[in-house]
């Protein structure tokens, strides 16, 4: 018989967790509390981004931050708050925004990052899904020299590990993107970035899987979980209870509420995000792009032009901020001229969690404590690249497989 499996957590996290232990000849349970159909694997911006390696812990960001709190408008907020998962969180974060933290953890990034895109590829081309994947590119548009020349160090990074990144001029990022007229003082080009329509793939993904046999059981709440000694046993839901040999945690931003029923310490908060997409746009980019001083993410969907971006850390809820909405869209008028004159009154701004660790590195694997327990979490603004090398990586720690990339930073333990 084989052995069975029970995940927490229909994001792209646990689906592709569910994908590779199934493929393993595993029975596997995907259980979530919603109907599926929206999570944060839903409304991102859809990048497949290896040239992502830069954890958002990095020198220069506390100061830019504080900045930021000031301007109602801006892509980064802390809710203050006397809570002490928050200041605990807020500790580790700043004590892991050093040079040498960062250093230590580009090369995990970078290998994450890669094998995931080279996994989407492989997943696509095997299972023929298609959700207007496209590689290469990402342009990192720039309308200041300040924020160009931190893009240019940030590429020279990117191209000690191989990646291609070359800085481009206004010129060359028209020939790049005829379709844009972007107010710029320059741009890095980002040949190795991919990127696709998330929603879209989450759908035929979750079809995929069912098709393979996992079973998805939507609206289905996790509400307690039952051990022995150092292993669970079961999985209390408001439907029914789930027995299996192992359990899997990929409930996102959720994650640490159900951990802590175990007394499993994740420091994690959700970092919330919005976007919106423009049905017929007036201007649609063939390339997506960074709005680099805004943090904005532009994406060229199957739906149309996908527009992204703010880190809210304000706890665990959904509620729509429309000044920092209007932010957003206020950055998409200054960068693209034709949009100067577009009424965004129609467009519905759509929120989402990113589960965000302190250092800027997911938690993958298994925990000291419970022998049977696995978890996925944390990979913040990368959790959409991440997805299938984190499902991978877990299907091989369940096995008891050697793993792909082995790294002490992404234990999940590593804090408590
Ligand atoms: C605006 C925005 C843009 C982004 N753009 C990108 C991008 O371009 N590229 C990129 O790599 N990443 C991007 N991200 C980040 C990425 O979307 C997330 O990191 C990723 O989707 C997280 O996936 P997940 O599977 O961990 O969690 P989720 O997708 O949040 O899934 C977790 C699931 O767990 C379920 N759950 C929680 N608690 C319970 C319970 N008790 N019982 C049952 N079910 C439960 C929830 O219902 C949910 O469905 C973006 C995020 C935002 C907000």
């Amino acid at each position: 018989m084989s052995k069975k499996v029970v995940i927490v957590g229909a994001g792209i996290v646990g689906l592709s967790t569910a994908y590779y232990l199934n493929k393993a000849g595993l029975d596997v349970t995907v259980i979530d509390g919603t109907d599926g159909t929206d999570n944060c694997s839903y409304g991102n911006a859809g990048y497949v981004s290896p040239s992502h390696i830069i954890p958002l812990a990095s020198p220069g960001i506390i100061n830019q931050g504080l900045k930021w709190m000031l301007n109602k408008k801006s892509p980064f907020y802390i809710q203050p708050k006397l809570s002490r998962d928050l200041l605990t969180w807020g500790w580790l974060f700043k004590k892991a925004s050093t040079n040498k933290r960062v250093k230590a953890a580009i090369p995990v990034l970078n290998e994450l990052t890669t094998k995931s895109q080279s996994l989407y590829e492989e997943i696509i081309a095997e299972e023929g899904i298609e959700a207007g994947y496209h590689k290469p590119g990402l342009l990192m548009i720039c309308q200041t020299k300040e924020a160009l020349k931190h893009e240019i160090e940030l590429a020279e990074i990117a191209n000690q590990f191989g990646l291609d990144a070359n800085v481009v001029s206004k010129a060359e990022t028209e020939r790049l993107d005829p379709n844009v007229n972007y107010d710029m003082a320059g741009a890095v080009y980002f040949g190795c970035d991919g990127w696709m329509t998330p929603n879209v793939f989450m759908e035929k993904f979750k079809s995929l899987l069912i098709k393979r046999g996992i079973k998805l059981d939507f609206n289905t709440e996790l509400q307690a979980i039952n051990t022995k000694g150092e292993k669970i046993t079961e999985f209390i839901t408001d439907k029914r209870n789930y027995q299996a040999d192992d359990f899997v945690v990929a409930a996102g931003s959720w994650s640490p509420t159900l951990l802590q029923w175990l007394k499993l310490k994740l420091p994690l908060q959700p970092g919330k995000g919005y976007s919106f997409t423009i049905k017929n746009p007036p201007v649609s980019p063939k390339l997506p792009s960074i709005l680099v001083e805004a943090r904005v993410a532009t994406t060229p969907t199957l739906d149309g032009f996908r527009v992204a971006g703010t880190m809210e850390i304000t706890g665990l809820n959904h509620n729509i901020n429309e000044r920092r909405v209007q932010g957003i869209i206020d950055s998409v008028k200054t960068a693209i001229p034709e949009y100067q004159s577009y009424n965004f009154d129609d467009v519905k701004p759509w929120a989402g969690l990113r589960p965000c660790t302190p250092d800027g590195l997911p938690y993958i694997g298994s925990t000291k404590t419970f022998k049977n327990l696995f978890v996925g979490t944390g990979h913040a603004m990368l959790g959409w690249t991440l997805g299938p090398i984190t499902g991978k990586l877990l299907t091989q720690n369940i096995l008891g497989q050697s793993a792909d990339i082995k790294s002490n930073l992404l234990n999940v333990d590593r804090y408590f």
